[in-house]
């Protein structure tokens, strides 16, 4: 386990590499770094999600959530928030919780809060794209190099495993991916199991009674108390465990300007309320941006408009996209429940990427409500090329993300190209009282985000910031907008061989 030392950061040091987020690319940097020897800090505006509440628990239960569940908001705003005509979010107390859902004006953002970022609520698909696919979205990267050293690299420190496929045929807790399954086939798609980063060993002894319940108690979006390999289990574990790594949480990068040594680099120490109780400035020699893709773009995008990293390349803050997410739920018939006990972690998806009218991968979501509601739910990932861009607010400050809700059409249109068959063949219909008030498309927010200061672009190669020696990029910014499957797998693997190449010759 990772653990935030006890040596607070303080103003006025001077270090010599400094991360700005724990999420994916900030672990690896992390983790590679100190293995070259350098001493690392790791600041996270979310928290260290290691110490147990009054209920002893570190992550509220998904059914009554607490405060730990969201980043400074008094209602919970649920992805899939809506059931039967009424919204089922609840008041909750403001508190620094594990799940931001930060609101655009076209578009809201799920992203992880706390060391670990997104791999403290995500659902752990572990999914190495096709590598045509990989080829066409990063053209510049070796793909040679990618599929023999880098993604295996990145399974590996990540903890990826596999499902016992002969447990899976009559897990309880899989009949809704089975259900799923079913009516792909039926309807003539392609389907494949997925790799997790949930120990699917643990699973089975929920599934026997044997061990206390996490993903079999719903327990995701919140975070997971047991059985999830998240980042602060593996590479940030092996990054403290080096000796050479602090991890500062609840600390938020405001500004990054070049001064005399290298980069001032200012925070806010901020308190569970979200209240700064402390302002700090620190020089770093290095600066790796790993504040997720919204988080560096935004931080990005202010330094060119405040003129404090004015030569930043104009393709900082372009190229932003939703990894064409939708979401959308289908009405099953009464013969083919999905299932009271469900599995929080997907293990299967429907793929139809071949499909050129309109490609898309989509994964059979569970739906743990903890009762039967023969839905069938699915995440699909499309092709969709539109994009979105950064631009800063000199009125207010703030950086905002130009994107419209109409933007995702596209992902609507190509998940239609399964669902209206599979329903046609079925004699289903899709639910229209998930995602609002007869609203079939859960289009309007995405838990990818991706791009907005694109490799090759905005980075060179390998995420060097052009002009300004010593500040990289290693995050989900770098893909643009896409990666055909689920991201994270692809986030490390990038993030593996870019500080590789950083190490072999910056040092
Ligand atoms: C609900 C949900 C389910 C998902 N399921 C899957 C899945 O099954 N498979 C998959 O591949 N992907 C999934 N994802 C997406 C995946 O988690 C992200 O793609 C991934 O976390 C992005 O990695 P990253 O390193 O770019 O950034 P992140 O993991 O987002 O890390 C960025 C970190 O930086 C911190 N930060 C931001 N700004 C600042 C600042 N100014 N100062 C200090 N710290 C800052 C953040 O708090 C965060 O901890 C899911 C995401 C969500 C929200």
């Amino acid at each position: 386990m990772a653990r935030a030392t006890a040596a607070p950061l303080a103003d006025g040091e001077k270090i010599p590499a400094l991360v700005i987020g724990s999420g994916y690319g900030g672990s690896v940097a992390a983790l590679r770094l100190a293995q070259a020897g350098v001493q690392v800090t790791v600041v996270e505006m979310g928290m260290s999600w290691t110490t147990p509440g009054s209920d002893g628990r570190i992550f509220c239960p998904v059914l009554k959530p607490d405060g730990r569940s969201y980043w400074l908001r008094d209602r919970t705003d649920q992805p899939v928030g809506y059931f039967a005509g009424s919204s089922y979010n609840k008041d909750i107390e403001r508190y620094t919780g594990v799940l931001d859902s930060e609101q655009f004006s076209g578009v809201r953002v799920y992203q992880g809060r706390g060391v670990g970022g997104g791999s403290l609520v995500n659902g752990g698909m572990a999914v190495t794209p096709k590598r045509e696919n990989f080829a066409a979205i990063l053209p510049s990267v070796n793909a040679d190099e990618m599929y023999n050293v880098y993604y295996p690299r990145a399974n590996a420190g990540l903890g990826v495993n596999n499902l016992d496929q002969t447990w899976f045929e009559s897990a309880e807790c899989y009949q809704f991916a089975r259900v799923g399954r079913k009516h792909a086939e039926r309807s003539g798609f392609g389907w494949t199991f997925v790799p997790n980063v949930y120990d699917f060993e643990y699973m089975k002894k929920e599934q026997a009674g044997q061990v206390t319940r996490s993903a079999l108690a719903g327990e995701v979006i919140y975070g997971n108390n047991y059985g999830k390999r998240s980042l602060d289990k593996t590479y940030l574990a092996a990054a403290t465990g080096t000796g050479k790594v602090r991890i500062t949480p609840m600390h938020t990068v405001t500004a990054v300007s070049p001064t005399e040594g290298g980069y001032r680099v200012e925070m806010h120490e901020i308190n569970t309320s979200g209240a700064t109780v402390a302002t700090k400035a620190v020089v770093a020699q290095k600066v790796f941006f790993a504040a997720g893709s919204i988080g560096t773009s935004k931080l990005l995008v202010a330094m060119k408009a405040q003129g404090k990293l004015p030569d930043l390349p104009d393709a900082v803050g372009k190229k932003w996209g939703n990894n064409g997410n939708v979401m959308v739920g289908r009405a099953n018939h009464m013969w083919d429940g999905t299932g009271v006990l469900q599995s929080s972690m997907p293990c299967l998806g429907i793929d139809n990427w071949a499909d050129a009218g309109g490609p898309a991968f989509a994964e059979v979501a569970p739906f743990p409500a903890g009762l039967e509601t023969y839905v069938s739910l699915y995440l699909a990932i499309t092709k969709n090329p539109q994009r979105g861009q950064f631009t800063f607010d000199s009125g207010t400050g703030k950086v905002g993300l130009s994107w419209q809700t109409s933007q995702n059409q596209y992902a609507i249109d190509a998940a239609k190209r399964i669902f209206d068959k599979i329903n046609k063949k079925e004699g289903t219909i899709y639910r229209t009282d998930l995602f609002g008030v007869y609203k079939t498309w859960g289009d309007d927010f995405t838990y990818h985000p991706l791009g907005g200061c694109v490799i090759n672009e905005a980075t060179d190669n390998y995420g060097r910031i052009p002009g300004y020696s010593g500040l990289y990029v290693i995050d989900g910014s770098l893909i643009p907008g896409n990666t055909s499957v689920n991201p994270f797998v692809t986030i490390t693997a990038l993030a593996e061989r870019n500080i590789e190449n950083i190490v072999a010759d910056d040092l």
